[in-house]
């Protein structure tokens, strides 16, 4: 068995937190670059270019990209060789804990939903884990903001709803969102599966790196498709109209129950704040 060191991964996943919201991801850069000269509208461009220089000033001035620092949601593959002889989850909230301290990060979690009182640490995190072979620890790490998340959405649909059902429901969940999820947004679509199991394929969705397309053809054709069609809809960069509502589309599917077409769709502003480390077991 291995293990990895209770210390080590705690600076790991404190410093992805700080690096998650202040350095943006430089696909969803180019992204906005390619978009900025693809627009014609001099508004359009202006908004494109703005946000670009807004993700360089935080870089290089270390501070967050955007006020909402976001609800820190982690994707772990834990490795079947890997021993833990302390709480995986407790050192998980711990990193966090220390990365939106010490990074000075907006604490914007409530201890309970009604009751509305700060936890002042950001904590606690969302953590989602699934087994994976090995002796790695695959960390991936996404600061939600709620301007994107609120506008995110579910339905269950009837098969004979279909593809023109998935689309017409994507198309309502953008055009309702219009300028509240800070566009151009990268859209994740889960299809299938069950109530909860769209809801997470959809936010693995857009876990997936921005260049790749979906190994499905299907899902790769709705891909290129919602992508085209979202962009049709002319909300443009911070919905002041443009072609550039989306930077992507990310669909992932699952089997389902004969009678059932769960659909979700997550929608991720372009502050994309996410980070992905492989940590490697060590002998115990
Ligand atoms: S939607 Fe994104 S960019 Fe807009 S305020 Fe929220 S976190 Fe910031």
């Amino acid at each position: 068995m291995k293990t990895i060191n209770r210390d080590s991964l705690i600076q790991t996943v404190r410093n992805m937190v700080i690096q998650a919201a202040t350095i943006l991801n430089p696909l969803v850069i180019q992204k906005l670059k390619d978009a900025e000269k693809q627009e014609t509208s001099s508004l359009a461009k202006n908004v494109l270019k703005s946000i670009c220089d807004n993700a360089a000033i935080a870089k290089n001035d270390n501070i967050p990209m955007c006020q909402d620092t976001g609800v820190a949601v982690f994707f772990l593959h834990i490795g079947n060789e890997l021993f833990f002889p302390y709480s995986l989850y407790e050192a998980i909230q711990e990193g966090t804990r220390q990365g939106y301290l010490d990074g000075y990060l907006r604490k914007s979690v409530v201890a309970h939903p009604l009751e509305r009182i700060n936890t002042k640490d950001n904590t606690p995190a969302i953590i989602h884990t699934e087994l994976a072979m090995g002796d790695t620890l695959d960390i991936c790490f996404a600061a939600k903001g709620a301007g994107s998340e609120n506008m995110s959405r579910l339905t269950m649909l009837t098969p004979a709803d279909g593809e023109k059902g998935v689309k017409d429901f994507v198309l309502e969940t953008i055009r309702l969102a219009g300028g509240k999820p800070c566009p151009p947004i990268i859209v994740g679509i889960g299809i299938g599966g069950n109530f909860e199991k769209c809801a997470y394929l959809a936010k693995t969705a857009l876990m997936r790196p921005l260049d790749d397309e979906a190994a499905n053809p299907i899902d790769r054709r709705l891909e290129n498709e919602l992508l085209e069609a979202i962009n049709a809809l002319g909300i443009g960069p911070m919905a002041f109209g443009g072609k550039t509502t989306c930077l992507q589309v990310k669909v992932n599917s699952y089997p389902c129950h004969i009678a059932s077409l769960p659909v979700a769709v997550n929608i991720q502003c372009h502050a994309a704040r996410e980070t992905h480390v492989i940590l490697k077991g060590e002998d115990l």
